[in-house]
């Protein structure tokens, strides 16, 4: 078959299974089987070979049945670096990257963080972009999934900084140590949201996405993880879901954390949120009267 036409009958099978980026996806898979940048795919015009037909019906296929792209690829880009992703991490996604964008912004003017903590790291996405970031900094990624680390260790040998990370396994509860920058991208999807939610994210790790009935539950157990782990002068840089910047700031505040900013995504959205444990009070001492 030729290629537009293989190319024009794969878009017309995801457009069938509800899928509104059918031509993107198209594109792009088909880009994958030739091996070609998804730009270049459309102006192409030769034949494909048995095999290359049977691999783009392939992922076809797969993509019918809402499998997510990056998955599909194995692969998906983030802060211009590129990150291997499949089951059981989530797909590392743009509007993150305002963590990383606000977190150079608060370290501007020095020279950086030192050490630098991600709790829940999955793919390594937010770690390893930070320490490309700052080349001198280490790096200590804690997650409670072995398959989780496993991507972020072979993301950072990819990378190329394997030297400077640490892996944990546990449950960020008991995220040990004292960082100048804690990152985190908790879950916090509410269940009803999430079972509303496009059919791609059934095919991501629940516990990445899932956080209770109000979608808070993460939130409630970080404030005092920051409180103990990030330093007198660091800072945390948590993502925050659409609407949620009230009642996170709420819990912070209970937990004795100031928030010190908050920094939207590229569609407006409150993305980011800063915070530092509370300065503490100097209490003045009463001398003696008269
Ligand atoms: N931003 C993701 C989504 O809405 C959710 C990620 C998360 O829960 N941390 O698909």
């Amino acid at each position: 078959m030729s290629l537009r036409a293989a190319l024009a009958e794969g878009t017309e099978q995801l457009a069938a299974a509800g899928i509104e980026t059918a031509r993107l996806d198209a594109r792009v898979l088909m880009g994958a089987v030739l091996g070609r940048p998804p730009a270049s795919v459309p102006a192409l015009s030769c034949a494909l070979s048995e095999p290359q037909q049977a691999q783009f019906d392939d992922l076809i296929r797969r993509r019918t049945k809402r499998e997510p792209v990056a998955y599909i690829l194995g692969h998906k880009e983030f802060w211009s670096l590129e990150f291997a992703v499949g089951p059981g991490v989530l797909v590392p996604r743009p509007d993150s990257e305002t963590l990383i964008e606000a977190a150079r912004a608060s370290f501007a003017d020095q020279d950086g963080p030192r050490t630098i903590a991600d709790l829940g790291c999955g793919s390594g996405c937010l770690i390893i972009a930070a320490l490309h970031l700052w080349p001198r900094a280490h790096g200590t990624a804690f997650d409670i999934s072995a398959a989780a680390l496993d991507y972020t260790r072979k993301n950072a040998e990819r990378l190329g900084v394997a030297g400077r990370l640490d892996l944990v396994l546990c449950d960020f509860r008991q995220a040990e140590g004292a960082f100048d920058l804690v990152l985190c991208n908790p879950p916090y999807l509410r269940e009803e949201e999430l079972a509303q939610a496009a059919p791609e994210l059934s095919f991501e790790p629940a516990q990445a996405l899932s956080a209770g009935a109000d979608g808070l539950s993460a939130y409630r157990s970080l404030g005092p993880v920051f409180g103990r782990i990030v330093h007198p002068e660091g800072l945390a840089v948590v993502e925050l879901g659409a609407g949620q910047e009230a009642p996170v700031c709420r819990e912070f505040s209970r937990a004795g954390l100031d928030v010190t900013g908050v920094r939207t995504d590229l569609s407006g959205i409150p993305r980011a949120l800063l915070a530092r444990p509370a300065r503490k009070k100097v209490v003045g001492i009463r001398g003696p009267r008269g």
